[in-house]
């Protein structure tokens, strides 16, 4: 029999759960954590090694398939390979995504638990625009990992945040790089989270994005490739490419309507949505004692049909309405 239980009144079934294990963080990037930080709140607040695993099997065992791993910096967590471990059991499609600077501790960790896919975060292809986004000096680390997750045969995603004035003069040079390896660069609109001092101003478009492409390889100097159904991003091949890129379109054109995916942030809360600013507490029912299904189920159904009802660019743009989600560092994006 279909499992339904987590299946929204759009018909969309919910499969794929990505879990924060943290919401610290090695880096500071400005699009992500706020300037004045995030407030530290008591470990007992968040979710243990046991509690973490616990909540996993339960999703696993209502149809959730893939799980990603994210934070904060998931890889800054303590108990990150025993919990990557032991997830790794579970039958589901395990992934991450990383700043990349301790990657390479955790190689073989990767391997051990079958996970294949790692998203890596990198917004410039220079080591001093990577020193001011991030307000700390990630470039050498991570730029190495990618190559060390290359080598090792993972597949291997790489995100960039376009910022205008900033990093969007590379745009181009990222395409470039997916010509000549097997990378797969997505650049990411902008999106506006609680303190991040959002306006679209400093945001590039999809649509903009794309005539940079036409404008630098030509019309036919790249093609449209075909999705995956529940993809977020609009992907693209350089003619002769190794690697692809992509386009994930939050603020101009989202995909909501094939959405499957649900959050559990580190503090136990879930999220039926990115943008939605009801959260569940599973944390709470779970250290109750009691069944915590209902509750998922309850929370699926509430799903909004776009950007947790901001189905407008102006409700989207609105700060008193993005301003009450969380940031990004405390969702887990
Ligand atoms: N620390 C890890 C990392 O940086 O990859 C995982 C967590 S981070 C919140 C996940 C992704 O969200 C990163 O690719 C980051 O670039 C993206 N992100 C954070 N804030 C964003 C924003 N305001 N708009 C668009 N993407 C954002
Ligand atoms: Fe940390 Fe990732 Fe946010 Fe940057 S984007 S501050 S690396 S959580």
């Amino acid at each position: 029999m279909e499992n339904t239980a987590l299946t929204d009144r759009f018909g969309r079934r919910h499969d794929y759960l990505r879990i924060s294990l943290t919401e610290r963080c090695n880096l500071r990037c400005v699009y992500c954590m706020p300037a004045e930080g995030i407030v530290l709140r008591p470990r007992d607040q968040f979710m243990r090694t046991e509690e973490v695993l616990a909540i996993a099997r339960t999703f696993t065992d209502m149809g959730v398939k893939k799980i990603r791993l994210t934070g904060g910096e998931p890889l800054v967590r303590k108990d990150a390979a025993h919990i990557i471990r032991d997830l790794g059991r579970l039958p589901v499609e395990l992934a991450i995504t990383t700043n990349g600077v301790l990657v390479d501790e955790f190689v073989g960790v990767f391997q051990e638990a079958g996970l294949r896919a790692v998203n890596v975060s990198l917004d410039s292809l220079r080591a001093d625009r990577m020193r001011s986004i991030s307000r700390r000096d990630p470039f050498a680390r991570t730029t190495a990992n990618i190559r060390l997750l290359q080598e090792e045969g993972f597949h291997v995603k790489v995100n960039m945040v376009v910022m205008r004035g900033i990093n969007d003069d590379e745009v181009t040079d990222f395409m470039e790089w997916s010509r000549h390896e097997p990378v797969h660069v997505r650049f990411i609109e902008y999106m506006p989270f609680n303190g991040n001092r959002w306006e679209w101003g400093k945001g590039v478009s999809e649509a903009e994005i794309l005539a940079r492409a036409t404008e630098r390889f030509g019309a036919s100097g790249y093609e449209r490739l075909t999705d995956r159904p529940n993809d977020t991003a609009r992907n693209y091949r350089l003619t002769g490419g190794a690697g692809t890129f992509a386009i994930i379109s939050s603020v101009t054109n989202p995909f909501c309507g094939t959405c499957n995916r649900i959050r559990l942030t580190a503090d136990g809360k879930l999220k039926n949505c990115l943008f939605g600013r009801t959260e569940t507490d599973l944390l709470a029912e779970l250290r109750s004692g009691r069944d915590i299904r209902p509750l998922i189920s309850a929370s699926v159904l509430k799903k909004q049909a776009v950007r947790g009802g901001m189905d407008s660019f102006e409700k989207l743009s609105d700060p008193a309405l993005h301003g009450a989600n969380r940031s990004m560092v405390a969702i887990g994006g």
